[in-house]
């Protein structure tokens, strides 16, 4: 059949708009299809970085020489459950706060400074986050560095913990030296290098322990 002009002008002007249409959905569908894989990517990306370790740290101090021999990474474990009279750290008492650093992040500060000997966990109580900081230790290790670490726990303490707690156990494996006991005011010594009172021991689990022990006594 044959249009008339007004059939004709809507036919054509019903085309336009169904283009016009079909245009405007493809548009959204390669938006949506755009923002889909942006979101995608993020999350695969933040999946990924998950798989590495984190710590909750009050502080880092790199190119330390007052936390052991040598020049050392310390870092202090937000955390701490013993309270002793008279700490030096009290910021790092409550189990929240600090931030969060993770293992790699760390490892790369290390190695940055080519005159870093080891690493020193100090606190807080490291034995708190003995899983990430065992971790840690164990990557320092095997930058050839070594690894102190301090307690407020006794040792005999931590070996019976160690019977039930995989992570304690591997943190104890991968230290070399344990400067361990809580810091008790009435036995408060300034002439102790590295140690805060008289309970506290040095106590070597390695050759390397053994060295670092050495160097400290000879203080
Ligand atoms: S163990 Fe160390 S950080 Fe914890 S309360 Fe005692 S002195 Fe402070």
């Amino acid at each position: 059949m044959k249009m008339n002009r007004h059939q004709n002008l809507r036919s054509r002007f019903d085309k336009a708009a169904r283009r016009q249409a079909d245009a405007s959905v493809q548009n959204l569908v390669s938006l949506e299809m755009n923002r889909y894989q942006y979101l995608k990517s993020f999350t695969d990306e933040t999946a990924a970085s998950l798989t590495d370790t984190y710590v909750q740290l009050a502080g880092v101090v790199k190119e330390s020489i007052v936390d052991g021999p040598g020049f050392r990474l310390v870092v202090f474990a937000q955390g701490c459950p013993h309270r002793c009279l008279g700490c030096h750290n009290p910021e790092t008492h409550l189990r929240l706060g600090g931030t969060i650093w993770s293992v790699a992040d760390l490892v790369d500060m290390y190695q940055a400074f080519d005159l870093h000997r080891g690493i020193t966990l100090s606190g807080g109580e490291p034995f708190l986050q003995a899983a990430p900081l065992a971790a840690l230790a164990k990557k320092i290790k095997e930058c050839s560095g070594d690894v102190i670490t301090y307690t407020g726990y006794t040792y005999a303490h931590l070996k019976r913990l160690a019977e039930e707690d995989e992570a304690i156990r591997n943190l104890l494996e991968e230290t070399d030296l344990l400067i361990d006991g809580p810091f008790i005011l009435k036995l408060r010594s300034l002439n102790l290098p590295f140690r805060g009172s008289s309970n506290q021991t040095l106590i070597a689990f390695s050759k390397k322990g053994e060295c670092l022990k050495q160097e400290i006594e000879d203080l």
